[in-house]
Formats: structure tokens, sequence, C-alpha cells
């Protein structure tokens, strides 16, 4: 058996090879059914055969929305736009017949995860399957299968597909990701030879920074179904649960070594809230895959790898809302045509297999119809019998805004969230009417609920194929009551609205702003950006029985640029556009600090560069774009590293190097890095800067070295007992010292901190030095081996350093992780508004 393989695997590659030369549709498509001749075929709109040219999203577009024109089988719809503006459609693919009672097929459908879903007859009742490609540009393959699948849903003809379009509502995303997946079409084409060369070391097959498999602002979109904080997810977090499809299948691609892969993936890494029979019929539904794939003679595996754990990923998140999510992935061919272990691989090798895996799935989901229907009616009533009473409440006294946006995000999953109805304490927090939230227990979204609020520390596997804790109340650094009664609970919201401010009255003396709420930077840039002198208070002071804390920002009415009317127009303006509230006063004579004290500090216009380009990381550099350009509005340079020894340094005050390989710059460009921070810059680097700082004597670091020796661990167990001392990302919990100006704005003594890395700094010996610092006992959500939790005891995140007239910051944490750590993004804005006073 084993001298037969490389012969089997040489045909099949040799013949999928081969095939390109006089590439057609019969090389994919099914050959015993007919088709119908009124349906343009791919090539007709186009202009070629799918795999001959890596599809680009606008041709991919034009081609869907012509089969919805003429097929009655098909309608479109757009659900918004990508960051880059692109449509993000969708079909929807059903019998005529079914597409007259949309609606009605939809309300039923609804009403199975609702109360009193028993009496429903799902004898009758459609499965609906949400189909999605290519969420990761560059594993192109997916999207490019879409264009046949959809060719083939609207113009096969028989019996076989008129029964699958009588029981099925598919919901077909042709691309998850535009922006990517045009970015990266742009990439392969541009490369391709007339004679296409499969040599791995052509330009086709290696994609420049940052590649396509992410979106405009370089974000994994694969990591936000759950956080919903990117338009791409928000349009088809909407459409999942307008639906509650029964099936989301994700198409992707991984090495090109390997072969296909489709779940369940490894079932210790299921995550404890998805039931096991989740896990059970996905297995089912593996058996059509496999049985597609041995009839093709394409190579598979499943169960070996991959998880089910984050519910931040699009073959995940489904689990813990009555649906079943399956991921597949292909072996790529990054292009065009590459030489790997299995010989050859073609691009159109690639799209056929996952054509096969699209109809595969529909076959089951057509066959395992009412199966599947009853498992998502059952979910919904266990989850609702196992629900308790009571509800969680969440907020911030000071800063509403947080509050705010993580009750968007359960608005945008349809979770339940009722007003408090009046302010309460409990625990020792205060819970006030306009900055909290009461989210009940006993609602249909209870389990997506409790997935999102839960803290797990125990757990059956080591290893994570992402990251191990999300619990959104720390994340966004909220005040958080697990367990309270429902009569604290007000109206029902049904129309989220920003918390509310008050306009600031007109002052002939000063404006005062607290730095609580987390807009608050986007009001200060605007009003140093307008050229106004502002000052920040190193020292909190009361006014009028009103407390200002550390880091209030004093904005002098006398001796600036506007006048007193026109600045009183201004910081309206401001406080509208930033929802933050900016208070008139009109004496100096305060307690505490005086408003003319030497304790206010005189703040300068922040420009700030982002080192980008080969070398950097591009998911943090992205997020860190993203803070600056759509939080705050904030303009931000993106340097690239390759022309980083030719650019003008002198025109930034603030210089961010985002967590990076070592290589990433040369030794001239440190030297001229320091050059500019002993002028006067502010350098504030991520993660593996920690090494880079303390190798070229940025700042004297004390880094735990790695100590671990492997006892009774075997060959074969070696990966597994690496991976497992990894930190793939949990969170943890530091004392704050709120009088450093790297904590203004802070209002408890603790911080959660998201960490993705095992760089352990020790602390100063100076305590004024350690202003952010683990605990001795840090874990609060996620997976940390025993010795690594030893290591993280005690030690910082954060260092600062003088060099000459400026400043070295460093953050061995992600501050900014994937959008929706709203709760640590201040650190940054403080390190750059305020690092010269630290
Ligand atoms: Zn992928």
């Amino acid at each position: 058996m084993q001298k037969l393989l490389p012969f089997l695997i040489f045909c099949i590659c040799f013949n999928s090879f081969a095939q390109q030369e006089d590439l057609s549709l019969d090389y994919y498509l099914p050959q015993d059914v007919s088709y119908n001749e009124e349906i343009p075929k791919p090539q007709d709109i186009i202009g070629y055969i799918p795999g001959e040219w890596h599809v680009t999203h606008d041709l991919l577009l034009n081609y869907m929305r012509e089969l919805a024109r003429v097929s009655p089988r098909i309608s479109i719809e757009n659900r918004g736009v990508t960051y880059e503006g692109r449509p993000l459609i969708l079909l929807t693919i059903t019998s005529e017949e079914n597409h007259d009672n949309l609606e009605e097929i939809r309300e039923n459908h609804l009403a199975l995860t609702q109360e009193n879903a028993s009496s429903l007859n799902t004898e009758e009742m459609p499965i609906v399957v949400n189909q999605g490609f290519s969420i990761h540009g560059n594993e192109a393959s997916g999207s490019n299968a879409a264009l046949l699948a959809a060719y083939y849903l609207a113009a096969a003809e028989g019996e076989e597909i008129e029964e699958l379009m009588e029981n099925t509502v598919i919901l077909f995303d042709p691309s998850f990701n535009p922006d990517g997946l045009q970015r990266f079409s742009y990439w392969a084409n541009t490369n391709k030879s007339e004679n296409i060369n499969p040599d791995p070391q052509d330009r086709e097959y290696n994609e420049i920074w940052p590649g396509g498999r992410t979106n405009h602002y370089w974000f994994d979109m694969n990591r936000d179904w759950l956080p919903v904080q990117l338009p791409e997810s928000q349009a088809r977090i909407e459409t999942f649960h307008k639906w509650m499809p029964n099936i989301l299948t994700d198409h992707h691609e991984m090495g090109s070594n390997s072969s296909f892969f489709f779940q369940p993936g490894i079932p210790s890494r299921t995550h404890p809230l998805t039931p096991n029979i989740n896990q059970d019929l996905t297995r089912e539904i593996g058996t059509y895959h496999a049985e597609a794939f041995d009839e093709l003679g394409s190579f598979y595996y499943t169960e070996e790898n991959y998880d089910d754990f984050y519910y931040g990923k699009g073959s995940t998140f489904p689990d813990i809302n009555g649906s079943i999510g399956i991921l597949f992935e292909q072996g790529s061919s990054r292009g065009h045509a590459q030489e790997t272990d299995n010989g050859v691989l073609t691009f159109p090798f690639t799209i056929r297999n996952q054509f096969t895996a699209a109809l595969s799935t529909l076959e089951a989901a057509k066959n395992m119809r009412e199966t599947i229907l009853n498992y998502q009616r059952n979910f919904y009533k266990n989850a609702r019998n196992s629900a308790e009473n009571g509800a969680y409440v969440f907020g911030s006294e000071k800063d509403a805004s947080s509050a705010y946006e993580l009750a968007k995000i359960l608005e945008k999953h349809k979770i339940e969230i009722h007003q408090i109805e009046e302010d309460f304490e409990t625990d020792g927090k205060n819970f006030k009417k306009n900055s909290a939230y009461v989210v009940p227990k006993n609602q249909r979204q209870h389990r997506l609920v409790e997935a999102m609020f839960e803290r797990r520390t125990e757990f059956q596997d080591s290893l994570f194929y992402d990251i191990s804790a999300w619990t959104l109340p720390l994340a966004f650094n909220l005040d958080f009551a697990e367990d309270v009664k429902m009569n604290k609970a007000g109206k029902k919201i049904e129309d989220l609205q920003k918390p509310e401010i008050q306009s600031p009255e007109q002052s002939s003396y000063a404006y005062v702003m607290q730095w609580h709420d987390f807009y608050s930077p986007k009001a200060l840039n605007m009003i140093l950006e307008k050229g106004l002198r502002a000052k920040v208070g190193m020292q909190p002071f009361s006014l009028a029985n009103r407390e200002y804390d550390y880091g209030t920002i004093l904005v002098p009415v006398q001796n600036q640029e506007l006048d007193a009317d026109e600045m009183h127009e201004f910081l309206q303006k401001v406080a509208e556009k930033s929802n933050v509230q900016i208070d008139a006063i009109s004496t100096g004579l305060t307690q505490g600090v005086n408003l003319g004290s030497n304790q206010f500090r005189a703040l300068k216009p922040a420009k700030v560069a982002l080192i980008v380009g080969e070398g950097i990381t591009p998911y943090d550099a992205g997020e860190i774009w993203h803070l600056f350009d759509q939080r705050y509005d904030m303009k931000i340079t993106k340097l690239d590293t390759r022309r980083f020894s030719r650019a003008d340094l002198s025109r930034y005050t603030d210089i961010i190097l985002p967590n990076s390989g070592s290589s990433a710059l040369k030794s001239k460009d440190l030297d001229k890095l320091k050059e500019w921070i002993r002028d006067g810059g502010t350098l504030i680097g991520y993660r593996n800067a920690a090494q880079l700082f303390e190798k070229e004597d940025f700042m004297e670091l004390e880094i735990k070295k790695d100590s671990l020796v492997a006892e009774d661990i075997s060959f074969e167990e070696q990966r597994d007992f690496r991976g497992a001392q990894g930190i793939g990302g949990a969170i943890f919990e530091a004392n704050i010292d709120r009088s450093h100006p790297v904590n203004f704005g802070y209002t408890n003594d603790k911080l959660p901190l998201f960490r993705n890395t095992t760089i352990f700094v020790e602390a100063d010996k100076q305590s004024y030095n350690n202003p952010i610092q683990y605990t001795e006992d840090p874990l609060l959500s996620g997976y940390i081996s025993a010795p690594r939790l030893d290591s993280i005891a005690g030690t910082v995140p954060f260092k600062h350093k003088g060099m000459g007239r400026g400043n070295v910051i460093l953050f061995t944490d992600n501050t900014n992780f994937r959008a929706f750590w709203f709760g640590t993004n201040k650190l940054l804005m403080n390190a750059i508004f305020f690092g010269d006073e630290m």
C-alpha cells in the first residue's frame, strides 16, 4: 500500500495539471446533470474559465449580479460596504416558490429558536445553510469556487437540484473579505506568466507585506465573529441573526503541502459550552465530504488539527448559536500552480475541491434536514431550561462610552439588554443610569451571553488554536456583577443610544474635561489640532462638589487663537463629536491644585508615526492604525521599514514600533531612532521590542530567561509540551498606580490586561517605576501553564526610560488587541499625550 501511494498522488496531480491546458467547466461540474442554457456561464461575464486567473472582486460581483438578474432561484442584496467601499453582497438561493414565501419561511424558521417552538412541524421546513468563502483574501480558491457553485445552483436541471432548492434556503456569500480578495488577486494575476511556472520561489507565490489575508486595516476577520467590530463582520452577523442558519461553512486554505481538511477538529479542544451533539452532527456531515472526495480521488483528513474553542471564528461561532459551523482548509496553490510534496498543485485543482465540499455540504443538509432542524430547536429549549434567574450588570460610572460600546456588541447579537431601574451599588461597585446595562440570564441567547461573560481558568486541553479567553467585561475594563436580581432592570432597550452628555456652557475663564471616557483622547486631539493651548492636571482637584481626577484636561480661555465665543462654539462641537463631557468653570480657586499651578503641564499636538512594512506584524500595526483612524480620528503616518532610512523623523513627536521580527529595522535605522529620541521624540515599542530595546541599549531590562526542562516528555509529545508553555491569549490582572501618567483616566486600582507573549520583565527596585505590575496571582481568565503563572507573577508589562530629551516606552502586552480590547487603549494614548510627563 505504501508503495502505491506516491503513484496515486502522481496520477491525480498530473491529471489536474494537464487540465489547465484546455481547462473547461467540465473539469469542475458534475456531468450527470444538464444545465440551463439561459444561465450565463462564469466565462461569459468574467471573460475566462474560473482557475485561469484569480477573480477580482469586481468581476465576482458582476457575475453574481447577472445570475441574480436572470435566475428565478437567486436574489441579491447589498448589506453595506467594506472600508474600501466594496459592496458586501449576499445571494439568497432557493426555489422560485420559496422565494415567493421567503419572509414567511424565515419567520417560521426563526420561531424554532423561540419559546413554544415544540408545536412547529419541521417535516416540511426548509433547512438554512450559510455558505461563505475566502474570509482570508489570499486563500482564494473559495471565492473562485463560488463562481462555479453559484453557476451550478442557478443552472443545474433535474430532480435532484429541484429537491435541493425546495428543501434548502442557501445564504451564499461569495466573498467574506472583498478588500483582501482584491488585493490578492492583483498580486497573483500581475505576477502570472504565460507559461505557468510552479517554482515556489517565483514572486507569484511570495506576496509582499501585508498580503491579502486581512481586510483593509490588516485584521484577521476570522477572529471577529464575536466582537463584531469590523463592517464585514457586522454584515455577516446581521445575516446570521436574521436567519439563524443551521449550517455555516467557512472555506479556507492552508499550507501548500497539505491536502484538504474538514471538521470536526481536535475533539478535546471543543469549547465546553458547545453540546456534544454538535460535534456528532459535524462528524456525520463529514461523511458526505469524505464520500465526495473519495469519488473525486482527492485526499483529505479530519479531527487532527484545528479546533472549536474560540467563538470568534466563523466555524465556531455558529456552535454557540444552535447551528453547526464547518471549517474547510484546502492546501494552497497561492498562485496558479505550485510544486509541493504532492506534486504540482494547480489552482483549478484547489477550486474543484472547494466546489466539491460546497456541494457535499448541501447534500448533507438536504439529507439531514429534519435532524438538524430539530437539533436547533432543542438547543434553544435546553438553553432556556438551563438558564438561571437573575442578571448580569455591567457599566462604568465614569466611562460611559466603554459600557456603551460593549452594549453595542450585545445589541448586534440580538441579546436582550435593559437599562437599570435606578442607580445602585453592589460588591462595592456603583452602577449609574447613564452608563450601566442589565443583561437578563433567562433569554434566548443565554448561552451566547455566557460565552461572552464567563471567566474560565480550567481546561481539558492545554493547547489552543487561538486565544483561550475573551471575557468581554474584562476586555472593556468595566465594573461587572454576575448575579443581580431582575428587579434592578429597568426598561428593555429597543434602540441603543449613545450615552447622554451635557453640552458645555460658555466660560470666560476655562474649560475642563475628565480623562475617564474612552473617547477623551479624540476630544483632546481635536483641541490640540486646532492649535489651542491645553494642559494636563498631574494631580486631582475638586470644584463645586465635583471631583476632578488625575489627567484632567484644562483649556484656558485667554490667550488663545480663538476668542471666547469661538472657543465655546468649537468646544461644543468637540463635545458633540467625541460624546465626551466638557465643563465650563469660572474660577481657578479649586480645592487641591489650583488651575494656575505648575501641576498643570502644557501639552503639544501629537504627530504620530507608525512603523509598518516587512518585518512588522501586520495585525498589531493594523490595530493601531485602525484605533487612530477609526476611533479617535487622529492622523497617523505609516512609515515603511523599506524607506525608513530616508524618512525625516523630525516631523513626529511619537513613533510606534509594533511587534516585529528582530531584523525589521537595520542598525542604521536604530541609530537614527536614538538620535531622534535624544532630540525629544518618544518611541513606543510593543511586545518583541523588549528584546530589541535590551540588546540595542534603548533601555535596561531584566527579561526572565526560559528555563523549561522537559522531563518524561517523549519525542512525539515534544510539540504539545512546547505549545502548552505558550500564552495563546489570556487575561491577567495588574495593580496600577493611578498617579502615574500612563494610568491617567483609570478609576480602579486594578486593570485586566490581555497578553499573548511570554516576555516577562522583572520589576524595578524603585516601586514608583512600576506603575503597572502583575499581581502575585494574576490569572483572571484563560489558560497558562503553572510554571508560566509563576513566571508572570509580580513582573511588569510596562517600562519607561528617559533618553536625552526624549522617552523610550515599552509595552510587553498588546494593548490594542483586535479592536475589541477597549480597556487598555488608553494606555497607548497616555504614552502619546503624556509621555513627556513620565
Ligand atoms: Zn484561512
